[in-house]
């Protein structure tokens, strides 16, 4: 057979020299940078927004006079990002939409979270997004968020980041006391309410709860803030690490919470590099994409449609007709093939590690349920995109048709008649503490995210 009739995937290093590897390891350091400051959706956010001031972004508000050429941002919340351009092609012709997420799993305080007992305190978490809760024990944790008073002062909590800082930590069992608990299956080996994480144990005073009173009077010492004010917090604890090479050759990154910043970085970064493009072009970080999508700050609210209507009105244009338009990149991650799990993978269609962006046409499983399914003009037109800057890209699906799945959110940008697909990094120990991406692949991503954004 003429070998120009068979479709072979190709890998970064087959496909290109030294400069280009030297572009890949130049581009991952800026993002582990923003891997360290953004460890939460709010952090993201914040950094985004003072990315898109030094970029000449203004921030929007509805009903705003927009002009060609201008270039703004939408913060809502301080939990959800939308940056938008718009480009001197008409707007009827829609925007070039990249969405990321910019949460990660993690466990939530709970709104009463301290105790104490056995002579330790405790703090009671909520897990948000889904873990296999046994990664979450004995490994060093970091506390960050805000805590709202009732005079509606916001307190910023930032702990176990910086070299002298204190970590927080789940405790686990010894193996010598562990015997029954090795035969449970993993799932059930620590339940949701064990992952409690350990703060003290010094006592102040005489009290009925002296470890707890001791870190309480430390709190207020420090924040000015009292027990009931968890009431009115959003405090996560979040591993502590920082984002490192992995490997001799340091060709793979090792970090918290890569599914979705390994996305929402190079998307970032595109429409940055990008701005002059004649295309209108939006990026959207989002957040509770972990949780459902659900919520004011999640893609299944309104304001994405809010948003292209208020814009259309202010350009003078049909909202109705940019929307059908529009063509969007659902930036998520996608599972990439481990050959230590072989068993949970169709090898032909599974992403390979250092195989470039990923493109899944459809989520889901067990017949393609609760899927977009991306249809072949779309992925046809995308294709011709990315040849134009020879990017590389692989198709991918997320595992075994009868065994895995996870949704993305694809289907609730495709809901309001755009045309979405998913498009990502592929990702080791996915929702796993510290999780693992080829910079090879986070740089063909980037790359992609530019041709979409240009071409
Ligand atoms: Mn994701
Ligand atoms: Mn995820």
């Amino acid at each position: 057979m003429k070998n120009e009739l068979i479709y072979q995937k190709k890998n970064f290093y087959e496909l290109f020299g030294t400069a280009e590897k030297k572009a890949a390891h130049d581009y991952a350091v800026g993002y582990t940078n923003f891997l360290d400051k953004a460890k939460t959706e709010r952090e993201a956010v914040s950094y985004a927004v003072a990315k898109a001031e030094a970029n000449g972004f203004l921030p929007y508000s509805f009903g705003m006079k927009l002009n060609v050429g201008g270039k703004y941002y939408f913060n809502n919340r301080e939990k959800n990002l939308f940056l938008f351009t718009i480009g001197k092609e008409p707007l009827e012709n829609g925007f070039r939409i990249s969405a990321a997420h910019v949460d990660s799993p993690r466990l939530d305080l709970k709104p009463c979270p301290l105790y104490e007992e056995g002579g330790m305190s405790f703090l009671k978490t909520h897990y948000y997004g889904g873990i296999r809760k046994y990664q979450w024990v004995t490994v060093p944790l970091a506390l960050h968020g805000v805590v709202i008073k009732a005079d509606g002062t916001s307190v910023n909590v930032t702990v176990g980041e910086d070299a002298g800082d204190p970590i927080f930590y789940v405790n686990d069992l010894l193996p010598h006391l562990g015997h029954d608990d090795d035969k449970k299956p993993l799932g059930d080996a620590i339940p949701a309410e064990k992952l409690n994480i350990l703060v003290g144990s010094e006592p102040l005073g005489d009290t009925d709860a002296p470890i707890k009173a001791n870190i309480l009077a430390i709190l207020h010492e420090k924040y000015g803030i009292t027990e009931e004010d968890f009431l009115s917090a959003e405090l996560s604890a979040v591993p502590a690490d920082k984002a490192r090479d992995i490997g001799f050759d340091r060709s793979l990154i090792g970090a918290y919470g890569h599914d979705d910043r390994v996305c929402a970085y190079p998307a970032l970064t595109a429409l940055f590099d990008c701005a002059d493009s004649e295309h209108s072009l939006m990026c959207i970080l989002a957040d509770k994409e972990e949780t459902g999508s659900d919520g004011n700050t999640g893609m299944q609210a309104d304001l994405i449609c809010d948003l292209i209507h208020e814009i259309s009105l202010a350009m003078g244009v049909n909202p109705t007709v940019v929307r059908y338009n529009s063509k969007c990149l659902s930036a998520d991650v996608s599972a990439c093939f481990d050959p230590n799990f072989p068993e949970v993978f169709e090898k032909r269609n599974s992403p390979l590690l250092s195989c470039g962006v990923v493109l899944t046409k459809y989520t889901g499983a067990r017949g393609k349920s609760s899927t977009n399914d991306a249809s072949a003009e779309y992925i046809g037109w995308l294709r011709g995109v990315m040849a134009k800057d020879n990017v590389l890209w692989q198709a991918g699906e997320l595992g075994k048709a009868d065994c895995g799945g996870g949704g993305t959110v694809a289907k609730y940008i495709a809901k309001h008649n755009i045309e979405t697909v998913d498009l990502g990094v592929p990702v080791l120990s996915m929702h796993a503490p510290y999780e693992a991406v080829a910079k090879v692949d986070v740089y063909e991503t980037y790359r992609a995210f530019c041709a979409f954004c240009k071409n």
